[in-house]
């Protein structure tokens, strides 16, 4: 790895008075065009302007990646109230250049040239910096864990719904587990893609007729619904009337017979429900139980297929059709 060290980036620091460099709407342009937007909340432009000559001004102190990105790299700042609003159009300079993980506290730098690595990437380097081989892991660049301590911007989602602002170094574990991660249409054709939330009163306002509507089992009641599946079918849509929610019956033929599987519509983080399928013929019947896959698209895969209901051949009718009995419930 090398660093390169002609690259300077510019840095425009404005005052109170100054006339705000970025405004609201252009902000959220930049961050379409794959910028970030960052809210330092308690540092004082001084501190700022201080612990920015630190990180852009010192050649030596630029992350390794820096050299990657030809000579792009700049920051804006405007005052929005108490907070300094600042546009990176390289968020990549807050990220360790080792891991390339988001930066946390502590942050260090070496002994003598200031290249930047995070704790945990000190342990796995022992303690020698791989740009210079100066010792590294004893001294903190304060300067950096200051900003990214202070810093808030955005989640990814932030087009899907999501406006909560998050700190730099909690970005990946709240975009992990953000409720409005995006979820796709399984009308086939449908491109429409949002958060849960929104795609379920798409589905409802666009494709109510194509899915099969029914209740969750609240166990006093049996609310079981019948479902006609026909042997080629890939899947089939059903949904919630209440919440909205989609769940998935995905059907595959198999050597003996069909395997059959629900999942539902909606983040993989998210809680899984439970569900019944009761298939039966003249002489016999099938009860299978089991938990919902929670997959975003019919195409994500995700983790390993839960177990399957295998309904064998004889359980079809002449004209390839099984009656299945379904009832989905929540389990929280
Ligand atoms: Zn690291
Ligand atoms: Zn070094
Ligand atoms: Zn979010
Ligand atoms: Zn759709």
């Amino acid at each position: 790895m090398s660093i390169n060290r002609n690259i300077r980036p510019s840095v425009n620091l404005h005052g109170p008075e100054s006339t705000p460099a970025v405004s609201a709407d252009s902000s959220r342009d930049a961050q379409i065009q794959g910028e970030e937007l960052w809210t330092l909340s308690d540092l004082a432009a001084e501190n700022l302007s201080r612990a920015t000559r630190l990180l852009f001004e010192a050649p030596n102190n630029l992350p390794s990646n820096a050299g990657e990105h030809k000579g792009h790299c700049s920051t804006s700042a405007s005052r929005e109230g108490s907070n300094i609003v600042i546009t990176l159009t390289d968020p990549g300079l807050l990220d360790c250049p080792i891991c390339c993980e988001p930066l946390t506290v502590p942050v260090f730098q070496c002994d003598q040239n200031g290249h930047l690595a995070c704790s945990l990437c000190c342990t796995k380097i022992n303690n020698k910096c791989p740009f210079c081989s100066c010792p590294i892991g004893s001294n903190r660049c304060r300067a950096i864990e200051k900003i990214v301590e202070s810093s808030t911007t955005r989640c990814k989602n932030i087009k899907y719904g999501c406006n909560i602002p998050v700190t730099y170094n909690t970005k990946n574990e709240h975009e992990k587990t953000c409720v409005c991660s995006p979820c796709s249409c399984p009308y086939l054709g449908c491109k429409f893609v949002s958060s849960a939330k929104e795609l379920y009163q798409h589905f409802s306002n666009d494709h109510l007729d194509s899915a099969i509507g029914f209740l969750y089992d609240n166990f006093d009641l049996d609310y079981s619904f019948p479902i006609t599946l026909t042997k080629n079918d890939s899947f089939l849509v059903v949904r919630e009337m209440v919440s909205g929610t989609l769940f998935i019956l995905h059907n595959r033929i198999v050597v003996l017979g069909n395997v059959v599987t629900v999942s539902c519509v909606q983040p993989s983080f998210m809680e899984d429900f439970n569900y019944d399928l009761l298939v039966s013929n003249k002489e016999s019947s099938l009860k299978f139980q089991s938990l919902t896959k929670s997959t975003p698209s019919l195409q994500v895969n995700g983790s390993p297929s839960r177990s399957v209901l295998l309904i064998p051949c004889e359980f079809f009718d002449s004209c390839g059709q099984v009656k299945i009995d379904v009832s989905i419930r929540r389990i929280w």
